[in-house]
């Protein structure tokens, strides 16, 4: 669409993901108006309706000029959405729009993750995703601090941000490629002894080893820019970096940029 098209007009942008919904609306300058984020449920359609719901509420925007784009996981079951568009194409549109100087992109989300490089023009030329293995997604995060009676959202100031430590003691790895192997393995470190902010930050290294296998699918250039929920995570991040051995920086508003990307092309 041109700027003339586009003038005057409000878009929603969802990202129906498979663990969290999230979604954004811009105003005709562009800027953010509203945004928001839901568990997504078993039932998208439904969750879509409630998001969009949501962000719309007292913001007064006619039905008519309104766009509405949908990606992610559940965006087929949208009905509300004029278009569904891939979640590629939407987290590379949201990242250039905040980070025109990307190289790169990794995500990682509730249950898959996906490593993007973008070209010399802004467009996506090569995209590798793991949706099949839990390791290298939050997911394990999830499992890990749940065994420690922690919330994921606590995991990373835990390990101090740090996924390495002083180094006193032995450095712990998790060499499991799978989850429910691993985390067999993160309950013997624990009843060996082992202090569990070091458990956790084996698990940290563990993950980042994973995901960096899709950063190297796909040649990754730098620099990275870290997105989806998980990116919220420092300890994960500095992981991440240290394993490639590339800069990786977390983007702006990490968890929203597939729903930013969806809303621009809306
Ligand atoms: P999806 O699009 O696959 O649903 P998201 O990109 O929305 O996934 O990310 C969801 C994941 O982010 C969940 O696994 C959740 O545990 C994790 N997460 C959410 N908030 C945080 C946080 N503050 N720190 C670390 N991880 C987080």
């Amino acid at each position: 669409m041109t700027d003339a098209q586009t003038a005057g007009r409000y878009r929603i942008g969802l990202d129906l993901g498979s663990t969290a919904s999230k979604g954004v609306i811009l105003g005709p300058d562009g800027t953010v108006l509203a945004r928001d984020i839901v568990p997504s449920g078993h039932t998208p359609a439904e969750t879509a309706a409630r998001l969009a719901a949501r962000l719309a509420d007292g913001l007064d925007i006619p039905a008519d000029r309104l766009g509405a784009v949908a990606t992610g996981y559940g965006r087929n079951m949208a009905r509300l959405a004029q278009k569904k568009i891939t979640e590629i194409t939407c987290h590379a549109k949201g990242v250039l729009h905040l980070h025109p100087d990307a190289g790169s992109i990794l995500d990682i989300g509730g249950q898959d993750a996906k490593a993007i490089r973008i070209g010399p023009d802004g467009g996506v030329m090569d995209f590798a995703m793991n949706d099949r293995c839990a390791a290298g997604t939050g997911r394990f995060l999830e499992v890990a601090a749940r065994r420690f009676d922690l919330g994921v959202e606590e995991l990373s100031a835990f390990c101090q941000d740090d996924p390495v430590g002083d180094g006193d003691g032995p450095e712990l790895e998790i060499s499991s490629t799978c989850v429910v192997f691993a985390e067999s393995e993160l309950v013997g470190l624990a009843a060996r002894g082992a202090p569990p902010r070091d458990a956790l930050r084996a698990v940290h290294r563990a993950i980042a080893r994973r995901v960096i296998l899709l950063l190297k699918q796909v040649g990754a250039t730098e620099p990275v820019y870290f997105t989806g929920g998980v990116a919220q995570n420092e300890t994960l991040r500095r992981a991440v970096a240290a394993a490639a051995g590339m800069e990786v920086r977390r983007a702006a508003s990490p968890q929203f940029t597939g729903a930013i990307g969806a809303a621009l092309l809306a």
